[in-house]
């Protein structure tokens, strides 16, 4: 398949699929054209998975396809984002009809899932490689940052934390038991939690979503907002499945596992209540609170213990102060 016959026939199907009336132009023109409303800002990012590194070596086509597009939308989903389109730069070793079907197809299914359309790319000859830049838009000046955590706020997660992280441990097991292909399903198919951080918008004071793990990225709401917290690690919301297959390694997969795409956020106590109704739908938890003073802290049944030090060298470790 050529360039352009793989461009007509497989992601032209995919943006007709998906068009938008915020797209006046899409694929297929020098530039995609985009309509922001007036009062709304764009919200964009862009994020490179590479073969070997980011995703196993011939890895599922319709996984990989689900899978890069949930991790660039769930930083929408951080910054609060009603999301519009995407592009998707694809570098291929070669194009194998039977491939790029199925990567089309988990692609087609996230972009319809998540409400984003295909609205141009690039197509280049090398090792596998998927960048895609995503869109959204936000009534002007409410993005969630990183930088407004203040003391006393709560720190809150969405969901469950370390189940993509113990998938890896199964990837390449036959085991079918549904404690297993629970776990996988959460690797292969993370839902960016796009209504939690839209109902954020106005209530949270930061967010950030979970790629690198609860631990590494606590600590950049922690940095950008020149704060620390402490956080209760019996409040660490587990999977049964977690539980059940990794009972040693559970807490500490909670902590430092990456690719659950949950979100972490501070909030004021006084806007709990606000969050009752998505609290449930997201599994929101209350796990700790914010500080004054820089670090970050778990507490256990022991007490508490450091596991971040503050400030930004986070390869330290050691004591927090
Ligand atoms: P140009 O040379 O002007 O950059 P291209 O020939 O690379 O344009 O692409 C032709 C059209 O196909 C453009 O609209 C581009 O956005 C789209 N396109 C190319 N590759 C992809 C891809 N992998 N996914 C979606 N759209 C693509
Ligand atoms: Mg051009």
């Amino acid at each position: 398949m050529g360039e352009f016959d793989l461009i007509r026939q497989v992601f032209q199907p995919v943006a007709e699929a998906t068009a938008s009336p915020l797209l006046p132009l899409g694929l297929g023109d020098d530039c995609a054209v985009q309509i922001v409303e007036p009062g709304s800002q764009l919200v964009f990012s862009i994020d490179t998975l590479v073969e070997g590194v980011h995703f196993p070596l011939n890895y599922n086509p319709v996984f990989l396809g689900w899978r890069s597009l949930a991790i660039a939308t769930s930083d929408l989903a951080a910054m609060g984002a009603d999301p519009v389109c995407f592009t998707l730069a694809l570098t291929l070793p070669d194009a194998k009809p039977d491939w790029l079907t199925g990567f089309a197809q988990g692609m087609r299914q996230a972009a319809q899932a998540f409400g984003l359309t295909l609205a141009g790319g690039d197509t280049t000859r090398g090792p596998l490689t998927i960048s895609i830049q995503a869109h959204g838009t936000v009534p002007a000046g409410s993005a969630l940052t990183r930088s407004g955590a203040s003391a006393g706020d709560l720190v809150c997660v969405s969901g469950t934390l370390g189940d993509a992280a113990a998938a890896l441990l199964w990837l390449d097991s036959d085991n079918d038991s549904c404690d297993v292909q629970w776990l996988l399903s959460r690797y292969h198919h993370p839902q960016p939690r796009l209504s939690l951080g839209q109902t954020l918008r106005g209530r949270a004071t930061a967010a950030i979503d979970i790629s690198d793990g609860l631990r590494a990225d606590l600590q950049h709401i922690l940095t950008a907002s020149a704060v620390g917290a402490r956080i209760d690690a019996r409040k660490l919301p587990l999977s049964a499945p977690l539980q059940v297959l990794a009972p040693d390694r559970a807490l500490e997969l909670a902590l430092s596992g990456g690719d659950d795409y949950e979100l972490c956020f501070t909030l004021p106590p006084t806007e709990w209540a606000g969050l009752e109704r998505v609290s449930a739908v997201d599994r929101v938890t209350v796990i700790g609170e914010v500080l004054p003073e820089p670090g970050l802290w778990c507490r256990d049944a022991n007490g508490d213990r450091c596991v971040a030090a503050g400030g930004y060298d986070h390869f330290g470790g050691g004591a927090c102060r």
